[in-house]
């Protein structure tokens, strides 16, 4: 179903002409694009078949934290999964790691987008990164990538991976994008699913 608000057109706007492009491309010579919807970017996201980027957690664990409020009127727009510090992180699928930032809400963070530069993954309150990454390096699904911590504003008795998607936009910034909640793709295990090792 489309999104009644904020409406097909702002969508549009806020997905940027690379996600029209990957949700089916522009209509014919004339005619208008066909309007790209939240729902058709979670069902590509779907699509990825994204691994469980924290290691001894099941799918069926998952909790859907995306709309909870946070401070300042902010919505959380990410899942938090819970595991014991030092925990390992895997990449959720193929692609790059585009950015390895530390700041005061995420700490030490790690952004990375998939192959076709449609999404972004970001990892966040990393205790640390894996031996060896590095912006620019290509990554595989199930790689590991860092490990659960507490850096950043996460309460130090409770280590946990934050973990966002965006919809990236036309300019591919990592850190603009549409967010995109993780948890229906997370949730629902691909055919021939295994955790990774
Ligand atoms: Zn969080």
């Amino acid at each position: 179903m489309a999104l009644a608000a904020p409406g097909a057109a702002a969508w549009q706007r806020r997905l940027g002409a690379a996600a029209v492009a990957v949700l089916g491309g522009p209509g014919l010579a004339g005619a208008p694009a066909p309007a790209p919807t939240l729902d058709a970017a979670e069902a590509l996201l779907r699509a990825r078949s994204l691994a469980m980027p924290v290691a001894g957690v099941a799918r069926t664990a998952l909790h859907d934290t995306f709309t909870d409020a946070r401070s300042a009127g902010r919505r959380h727009d990410a899942i938090d999964i819970a595991a014991p510090r030092g925990t390992p992180v895997y990449a959720v699928d193929d692609g790059t790691v585009v950015k390895l930032f530390r700041s005061i809400p995420g700490g030490l963070t790690i952004y990375q987008f998939d192959p076709s530069r449609g999404f972004s993954y970001y990892y966040a309150h990393l205790d640390r990164y894996a031996e060896g990454l590095r912006e620019g390096a290509a990554v595989h699904r199930c790689e590991l990538i860092g490990y659960v911590g507490t850096t950043g504003n996460a309460p130090p008795e409770a280590p946990h991976l934050h973990f966002a998607v965006a919809a990236l936009g036309v300019d591919k910034l990592w850190w603009e994008g549409s967010a995109l909640n993780p948890y229906p793709a997370l949730r629902s295990a691909p055919a021939g699913d295994k955790p990774c090792p």
